[in-house]
């Protein structure tokens, strides 16, 4: 029988697929089960204004039949079917070849890159197969057709005999080798969990007969007759068909979408939040979005994948895609179903996608609404999913040069010195006193040290709020914040500090002239270790304190020299402020004329206990200690 050719850049298509590596073999059916679909959505959509289809909604259906024996698999659809001409055109070549890129190709790319890239349709059952037959009836016409090739030589067309419109596919399966058991393909489980997986929400019933064992009527369970088991074959529907996005949120229970979560993102508990919704603007898509109630284990490791699952009209074509999902909401699951994207988009392609573009857009403005009403409406709620996912936020306010702030700055929370209560940032400055210019924030290691800090206590005696950051991350969030409603976010262990009145600040600066030389020496005394020694009078009881200088706090400091790889020696300019009115500033001034020996020991256990009080750890505890102990004998 004359064999016809394939044209070049189906050969090519068909030669990959033969000499697959490629792992997930498994999507074949996926790919001929979605063809079939089509083909009935086809005679479907006719059916509503052409009287001649004689077929109703629910005579629809697909059918897969599995021969062990003859090791087949066969696909059968009462769809639109192909002619001669149509099979021609469409198992000849790649139907929308323009789609396919096979620049990859001559970059010597794996076969696996392409076809993880691209639904691959048809051909893909080569994959599985040494032969195909496709027997088809186009609808309207009485000539049936029957399509076989075994690969790369080519296909042969012959007339055949089929009752109705439609198209049968089989797939003679190839034979198991070490590495891959097609055989499996043969197993009714193996199918029934394929289809789960990835064309559950076919619209159409796709059945399989399956044959269970039973025990014979009348036979008692624990009889030993040879023959107490009787095989029954029972159609079975494999897909649920319509998906449960698909569904009206108001038809759908708690306990619905809770089992869903669970099934299909394999988290034991219940979401904190459940978002279902259908968008109808600039893109058409369906959503069901779940926020988790922890985070997973390897949540803030690098091994942790984000994405959501992307179907194009129910079927499966991405388990996640990164894409939509910015970093910082990498948390959510769920899913993401639009007529809008083609089942054959490849990867790269997606990527540039204008509609998955404006998809991701939509999500992320409806993930920060949900969050913020959950915000209002369940505070306790949401400080549980705030201490699960907060630090993401966070970093997300850090991210890209801050540009997400719109997005997330009235999502965060940081600890307050009110009450020691998570406060938004809203909240913050709803309470600031009427001559509070600024946000005030002091960082540390834990609440009770940051607590603790003189200058704390300074802006906190004022009767202003503090806000206490013990994350690394949160000090370089609020640094790319700026500010927020106008005020600005103020360390207050630097300089900027400034909660002292006009008068204060005069007197503090003609203290800190007259005893310029004395500043001076103690300076000296210290070296590199800081930039300057000034009198304050912004402490209270604490006799000094460390400010930082510049951009860079202490803590920043600390943050980026702890960070493996992080850059080597920062240094934030330190400045030693001693209290103005504490015994100290007397006896310093009086060591001066007196005893400069003494006040070099002096500066240098001042500076020590600054350092201690400012949580750091004192740099050379051994001179520390001697220094001490000359003073107590
Ligand atoms: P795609 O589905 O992306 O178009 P395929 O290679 O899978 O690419 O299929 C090529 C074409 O063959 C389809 O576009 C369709 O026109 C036709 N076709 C495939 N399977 C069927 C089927 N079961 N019934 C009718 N037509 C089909």
């Amino acid at each position: 029988m004359e064999k016809k050719q394939f044209r070049t850049e189906s050969q090519k298509l068909l030669d990959m697929m033969i000499n697959s590596i490629y792992t997930h073999k498994e999507i074949f059916l996926r790919e001929l089960i979605s063809n079939a679909s089509d083909a009935i959505d086809k005679l479907y959509y006719r059916s509503l204004t052409d009287d001649s289809v004689a077929l109703t909604r629910s005579d629809y259906e697909i059918r897969i039949d599995l021969d062990r024996e003859a090791r087949t698999i066969t696909i059968t659809d009462n769809g639109c079917g192909m002619t001669d001409v149509d099979l021609e055109n469409n198992l000849g070549t790649i139907a929308k070849s323009g789609s396919y890129d096979f620049k990859h190709e001559n970059e010597s790319r794996e076969d696996v890159d392409i076809i993880g890239q691209f639904g691959v349709g048809f051909y893909s059952a080569f994959m599985v197969s040494d032969k195909i037959t496709v027997t088809t009836r186009a609808f309207g016409t009485n000539r049936a057709w029957i399509w076989e090739s075994e690969g790369v030589d080519g296909y042969t067309m012959t007339e055949g005999c089929r009752d109705t419109a439609g198209t049968t596919i089989t797939l003679h399966l190839r034979a198991d080798t070490d590495e891959e058991a097609y055989s499996e393909y043969l197993d009714t489980w193996r199918i029934k969990s394929l289809v789960k997986k990835y064309s559950d929400y076919i619209r159409y019933p796709i059945r399989m007969d399956v044959t269970t064992q039973k025990l014979r009527e009348g036979v008692d369970a624990a009889s030993d007759a040879a023959d107490k088991y009787e095989s029954v074959t029972t159609t079975e529907t494999l897909n649920s068909m319509v998906p449960l996005w698909k569904k009206r949120a108001q038809e759908i229970t708690d306990e619905e979408y809770a089992s869903f979560y669970h099934d299909k993102f394999y988290d034991f508990e219940a979401p904190a939040r459940t978002v279902h919704f259908k968008s109808e603007g600039t893109a058409t898509f369906d959503a069901m979005l779940f926020v988790p109630a922890k985070a997973p284990f390897n949540y803030y490791t690098k091994d942790f994948e984000k994405g959501l699952q992307l179907y194009s009209s129910g079927v499966l074509i991405m388990e996640k895609c990164a894409d939509l999902l910015p970093d910082y909401f990498s948390f959510v699951r769920g899913l993401v179903d639009s007529a809008d994207l083609s089942l054959n988009i490849s990867r790269e392609l997606l990527q540039h996608d204008h509609q998955l573009k404006v998809i991701a857009k939509a999500i992320e403005k409806k993930i920060k609404n949900e969050l913020a009403k959950m915000l209002e409406s369940d505070r306790a709620k949401y400080e549980a999913f705030w201490s699960a996912f907060g630090m993401q936020l966070k970093f997300g306010l850090y991210a890209d040069y801050g540009q997400h702030k719109d997005v997330l700055q009235d999502l965060v929370l940081f600890t307050s010195s009110a009450e020691r209560k998570l406060v938004t940032l809203a909240e913050y400055v709803s309470r600031m006193k009427e001559d509070q210019k600024s946000i005030y924030y002091a960082c540390g290691e834990t609440l009770d040290k940051i607590e603790m800090l003189p200058q704390c206590e300074s802006v906190t005696g004022k009767g202003y709020e503090v806000l206490y950051l013990t994350d690394d991350v949160d000090e370089f969030a609020l640094k790319m914040l700026m500010n927020y409603s106008e005020k600005a976010f103020v360390n207050v262990c630097a300089e900027e500090l400034d909660i002292t009145s006009e008068e204060e600040k005069e007197a503090v600066k003609a203290e800190n002239e007259s005893s310029e030389d004395m500043l001076n020496a103690m300076k000296e005394a210290l070296g590199e270790a800081v930039s300057a020694v000034r009198f304050t009078n912004t402490l209270k009881s604490h006799p000094v304190c460390l400010t930082s200088e510049g951009g860079l706090s202490v803590g920043m400091e600390q943050v980026l020299n702890r960070m493996p790889g992080g850059e080597e020696g920062v240094k934030a300019q330190i400045v030693l402020e001693i209290n103005a009115s504490h015994a100290i500033a007397d006896k310093l001034k009086s060591l001066y004329v007196y005893d400069r020996e003494k006040l070099t020991a002096y500066a240098k256990i001042l500076y020590a206990q600054a350092r201690l009080i400012g949580g750091m750890s004192v740099e050379n505890p051994a001179e520390l200690s001697s220094l001490v102990c000359d003073l107590m004998i």
